[in-house]
């Protein structure tokens, strides 16, 4: 019996979004050449280049990719040649504790990367006999956290695997090349560029290659100002064919012909502007074409996703000896396990309501209303999340060094009093530094204000 269902279309790719063999042959060529030239010297690169253990290059080259998902290589230098300095094998690794990890990782952000981190070199020791595994495939069902793009990467450069990869770089530099202007998070295209990285990995140099594309993408094929007059793949870039008035038509015509004789017949002739085929899939719509942004034309992005709007009180409990109130997130969620001052979420609609919100969410930490109600407003602290954008209300309360004794809610893990020092070298995320240097500048406000009047008085 058919069931019935939606039809659905063939996707059309025209080979203009495709690399002929003598175009793989020459990108390799130039793309490495370049690399070879220029690249820039990382600590984990050099790891990954001389290590003869391959568990010790599977290791460094896996924390680096953690690493650097959400951060630029400069900032993750030096947090790389710390915890590499601290924890030089996987086995090392898996005897730290969590709250170790997060205080090494304290000010990258997203913390959960370094609790996978944690739990996987947990996972290679116990249930792989220390050894990692050793193709894409098994690194990604293995290794929590790690994805296709992350399992490619140690699988070319730790493994020599012949994999390819794709990441945001490799996305910009391939959509250029390619002329490919759909929407770069649909399924269609992200499945393209997979067949594209992986077919254009060079098999004798994976690793290389893979880190030459991603470095083209960081330092050449950039996202704003690309530097295509000194690009080694100038003469294979259909974006750059395009952004040259009066040569367009004419070397995309010639590229096509070159295809079509190795295809077969279906494009020849056919290139029209920007569109390869009416059809086609991956094409930038003429519609779409904006002659002012040249190669930046490529990738297009689809709808981004709106930031949530979110707010809440964050109370600083301060006793007379300086120490400061601390609650510990939970193990699981956004910023898990971190230290953080004692937060209230504001919800209600009505702002007029949430001072008075403030006060009864005290009482869930025995703070009785008569000293509630003495906390100063010191300032809004915004931070932004990879999707929220948060407003801290931030409040201090002054309390006497034993009483009320504050008791910690058990939607938290536990709860210290930490001396500033403690405080800065504990687990604790970025927005609450933010938190306290906030504090920290309006109590400095403060004594400037009450010096100059006492000046100006006597
Ligand atoms: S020529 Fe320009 S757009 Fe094309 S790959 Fe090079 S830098 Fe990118
Ligand atoms: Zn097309």
């Amino acid at each position: 019996m058919v069931k019935a269902g939606k039809s659905v279309s063939p996707v059309v790719i025209g080979s203009l979004h495709k690399f002929s063999e003598v175009e793989v042959f020459q990108l390799r060529e130039k793309l490495l050449s370049h690399y070879d030239a220029n690249h820039r010297i990382l600590p984990w690169r050099s790891i990954a280049a001389t290590e003869l253990d391959r568990n010790k290059r599977a290791y460094a080259v896996w924390v680096s990719e953690m690493m650097l998902q959400q951060t630029q290589v400069a900032t993750v230098m030096s947090y790389f040649e710390k915890w590499i300095s601290k924890w030089p094998t996987v086995a090392d690794l898996s005897k730290a504790t969590l709250e170790e990890v997060n205080q090494v990782w304290a000010g990258l952000g997203y913390y959960s990367r370094a609790r996978r981190l944690h739990e996987g070199a947990v996972k290679v020791m116990e249930d792989l006999d220390g050894e990692f595994p050793n193709d894409r495939d098994s690194l990604v069902e293995q290794l929590p956290g790690v994805g296709r793009y992350t399992g490619s990467a140690i699988a070319s450069i730790a493994l020599g695997s012949c994999v390819g990869v794709v990441d945001g770089n490799v996305n910009r530099v391939m959509a250029r090349l390619r002329g490919i202007g759909a929407d770069i998070t649909a399924q269609t295209t992200v499945d393209h560029m997979w067949s594209l990285a992986d077919q254009l990995v060079d098999p004798e140099r994976p690793g290389d290659f893979n880190q030459a594309v991603m470095e083209l993408g960081a330092t050449v094929c950039t996202p704003k100002t690309p530097s295509c007059s000194s690009c080694p793949l100038q003469s294979l870039c259909v974006a750059y064919c395009r952004s040259q008035d009066g040569h367009q038509k004419a070397s995309i015509n010639s590229h096509f012909k070159k295809v079509s004789k190795s295809k077969g017949k279906e494009d020849e002739g056919s290139v029209k502007d920007i569109e390869c085929l009416p059809e086609c899939d991956l094409c930038l719509r003429k519609e779409d074409w904006d002659s002012s942004l040249g190669v930046q034309n490529y990738p297009r992005k689809g709808q981004k996703t709106q930031s949530r709007l979110e707010t809440s009180a964050v109370v600083m409990l301060q006793r007379m000896n300086g120490q400061m109130y601390f609650v510990q997130r939970p193990k699981t969620g956004l910023l898990a396990n971190l230290w953080e001052f004692p937060s209230i979420s504001l919800t209600s609609e009505e702002e007029s309501q949430w001072e008075e919100s403030i006060t009864q969410q005290l009482q869930e930490f025995a703070v009785p209303q008569s000293y509630a109600s003495s906390r100063i407003f010191v300032s809004d602290v915004l931070h932004i999340f990879s999707h929220i954008r948060q407003t801290y209300k931030v409040y201090k309360l002054l309390l006497d060094d034993k009483k009320p004794e504050v008791v910690c809610p058990s939607r938290y893990q536990g709860s210290q009093w930490m001396t500033r020092e403690e405080f800065m070298s504990s687990a604790t995320s970025t927005a609450m530094k933010k938190i306290l240097k906030a504090v920290e500048s309006s109590e400095q406000k403060a004594k400037v204000f009450w010096y100059t009047i006492f000046v100006l008085a006597y």
